[in-house]
């Protein structure tokens, strides 16, 4: 049974840094759930250091504590939980890193442990659900992004950060029809982008919509649109708007508040769901640690829901 280090015992500042002080563990025995970092950000169109997103998400989450009050849960009641450490990235060659990925997941996937990735641009997505696929069949993806990531190429690239939802389903590997994107905004090159994600499938809810909807219309969309199919959660971390996470790539003013954030996660319960990416977290451009505090909260409410889905198996 892994858990995090007690900090009323141990300083909270004191050792490595793990994600919220879990046991940073190498083997995959007595493992409900995992963390594990892809430093990978060669893929990105614009601004570049997502690689120091895992470290910068670590650094904050020492703070986290193992009882998670909005959702009446002590997370290691019900789960082990492990830092995994980080995927060895290719820099420079996204193909060669989503073998590297899919080799890392799936044992983990065979044994039936939930991971959890930390971005890392948003390319390695597709990485992580061809792994999923693998496992799993065709599943299907809740996407929170201001980008839909859909576009077909970037300078005749197809794999880049601003495509991988669009090769994941000309691969077969999602159901995009029980699919969503939520928060899409900002400047586009014409309506034919947010079409197009429309065409492949996906029920696409722009952040004007979301804005009218309010959380409870959107994620009763979410839980219709997806149905008991089993789940891949992609969080962009641009969703939020840059006033609550200004440490990212390609920001996009008019978002989420992180209070928005979090509860929109929280409030997939519910849904079964298989494994979690966070994407995008880019330290240099982070001011006061406000984007890695956003990042490390958002995952604790995702591993959160991860308790929830082992207690109700239990009960
Ligand atoms: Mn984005
Ligand atoms: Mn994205």
């Amino acid at each position: 049974m892994f858990q995090p280090k007690d900090s009323s015992m141990s300083p909270r500042f004191v050792g490595p840094r793990t994600f919220m002080r879990l046991p940073f563990v190498q083997h995959l025995q007595d493992v409900d759930f995992l963390v594990m970092g892809v430093p990978f950000d060669t893929a990105a169109s614009n601004r570049t250091g997502q690689r120091y997103g895992p470290q910068s998400i670590r650094d904050f989450s020492v703070l986290l504590r193992p009882y998670n009050p909005d959702q009446d849960i002590n997370i290691f009641d019900y789960c082990s939980g492990i830092d995994y450490g980080d995927v060895d990235v290719i820099p420079g060659n996204v193909l060669k890193t989503y073998n590297q990925i899919t080799e890392k997941l799936e044992p983990i996937l065979e044994k039936g442990i939930v991971p959890v990735m930390m971005g890392g641009d948003h390319s390695i997505s597709l990485g992580h659900l061809r792994a999923f696929h693998k496992k799993y069949g065709r599943l299907s993806l809740v996407h929170f992004d201001s980008h839909s990531d859909t576009w077909d190429n970037y300078f005749g690239e197809k794999y880049v950060h601003g495509t991988p939802f669009r090769r994941a389903v000309e691969e077969g590997l999602l159901d995009a029809d029980k699919s969503i994107q939520v928060g899409i905004r900002g400047p586009l090159y014409g309506p034919e982008d947010i079409q197009d994600a429309r065409d492949l499938g996906y029920q696409v809810i722009p952040m004007r919509d979301v804005r009218e909807l309010g959380i409870e219309k959107v994620i009763h969309r979410i839980h219709e649109t997806v149905g008991s199919n089993p789940v891949f959660v992609s969080f962009d971390i641009d969703f939020l708007d840059p006033a609550y996470a200004p440490g990212t790539g390609t920001p996009e003013i008019g978002g989420p508040t992180s209070f928005e954030a979090l509860e929109y996660v929280r409030q997939l319960d519910g849904l079964d769901i298989k494994g979690f990416d966070l994407v995008e977290v880019l330290p240099n451009y982070d001011t006061g640690e406000i984007t890695a505090v956003a990042a490390s909260t958002i995952i604790y409410e995702m591993i959160t829901l991860i308790a929830l889905m082992k207690k109700r198996k239990q009960d």
